[in-house]
């Protein structure tokens, strides 16, 4: 199965790394951290976990983005847990603000139904504005732009086992472009013509999709209907290269202009998740097993050998992976 596959690959790996990391071969990556000044201490306990657990010993960098300048107090207290360089970038004021294409008065009644409709976020505009950031312009910012992947960091997260190898070179070495460990379903009121116009942009662009791609992850009925699975984006382990590739920026060009970031709520991780299993080939994503997670309410906890060679602390029996909620079935299947 995939899943013996994917360990054995992971481990093999694993063990190139420790002659790599006499020779000091790194990838050029980064980690990314979008963030507002009040999210200083859950950013700190997050890089805590992060440097304790892996980034002492491999030394990658540290940006920081937000629309307003940090403050020195979030400069200092972050830059003090890590020993690997950090920066501090402002997003450019167009790359967050609601574009003025948007019509106003219809964004507004639409927050209002999905206020109602007691749907989460669904009144907050800055939470739009993030969500479209992510999907569309993060990758696009300077502090990035000699970098080729990243891992994206959230504040209040936990990382539970050490890791011991490189997984940004596993990315590198294999051609990878999406790192995830925990995928599920979006909830349908977010997107409700998020399909649609993904339907629409694959009939006038079906030469951006290579016949091995993952389209099987999303749906069951070849591409009809979207299932509604994502990988779940505040745990990503990515390549930069291929969000700036012609057919993912015109994929989002395309949502950007349909203007479902305002007038639903489009988030981030299915536009991430459908850009990358159309656009990129199966073979493609890396389910790091090993990697024990938690960003509430889920956590993907590694099982058997994995949670002992990790000296994880998470209980493995607090784990997603085969919930009812959780689409790591569709994933493998994909490989079946
Ligand atoms: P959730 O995980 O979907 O509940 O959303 P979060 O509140 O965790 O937000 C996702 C990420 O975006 C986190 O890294 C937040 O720190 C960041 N974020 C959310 N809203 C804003 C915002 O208005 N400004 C900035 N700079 N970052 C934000
Ligand atoms: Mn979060």
């Amino acid at each position: 199965s995939r899943f013996k596959d994917t360990l054995s690959k992971t481990q093999a790996t694993t063990s190139s790394q420790h002659q790599n990391s006499t020779t000091n071969r790194k990838a050029k990556a980064a980690f990314v951290v979008l963030a507002r000044n009040g999210d200083l201490e859950g950013v700190l306990s997050s890089m805590k976990q992060m440097e304790d657990r892996f980034n002492k010993k491999f030394d990658y960098p540290w940006v920081f983005l937000n629309e307003e300048p940090f403050t020195d107090e979030f400069k200092k207290l972050t830059t003090e847990v890590t020993q690997s360089s950090t920066s501090y970038g402002l997003i450019p004021h167009d790359h967050w603000y609601q574009p003025d294409s948007i019509d106003e008065e219809r964004a507004t009644k639409a927050r209002a139904k999905m206020v109602e409709d007691r749907v989460i976020y669904g009144g907050s505009v800055s939470y739009r504005n993030m969500c479209r950031y992510n999907s569309g312009f993060f990758y696009r910012h300077e502090l990035l732009k000699d970098y080729e992947f990243y891992w994206r960091v959230e504040p209040n997260v936990r990382f539970f086992c050490d890791l011991d190898y490189d997984p940004f070179l596993v990315m590198q070495d294999n051609n990878k472009v999406y790192g995830f460990t925990v995928s599920l379903f979006e909830y349908k009121e977010t997107i409700p013509t998020l399909w649609d116009t993904t339907k629409q942009f694959i009939k006038e662009h079906p030469e951006y999709l290579p016949a091995d791609n993952a389209m099987g992850f999303l749906s069951e009925d070849g591409g009809e209907t979207y299932n509604r699975c994502h990988f779940w984006s505040n745990f990503e382990i990515a390549s930069l290269n291929f969000w700036r590739s012609e057919p993912y920026m015109k994929y989002f060009e395309y949502l950007d202009n349909a203007g479902g970031f305002y007038y639903e709520r489009w988030g981030d991780a299915p536009v991430h998740s459908i850009g990358a299993a159309l656009f990129a080939s199966k073979d493609q994503f890396h389910y790091f097993e090993d990697i024990g997670y938690r960003h509430e309410p889920f956590q993907h906890c590694p099982q058997g050998e994995l949670h002992s060679k990790g000296k994880c602390w998470c209980n493995p029996s607090e784990n997603f992976d085969y919930e009812w909620y959780s689409c790591l079935k569709q994933f493998e299947a994909l490989f079946k």
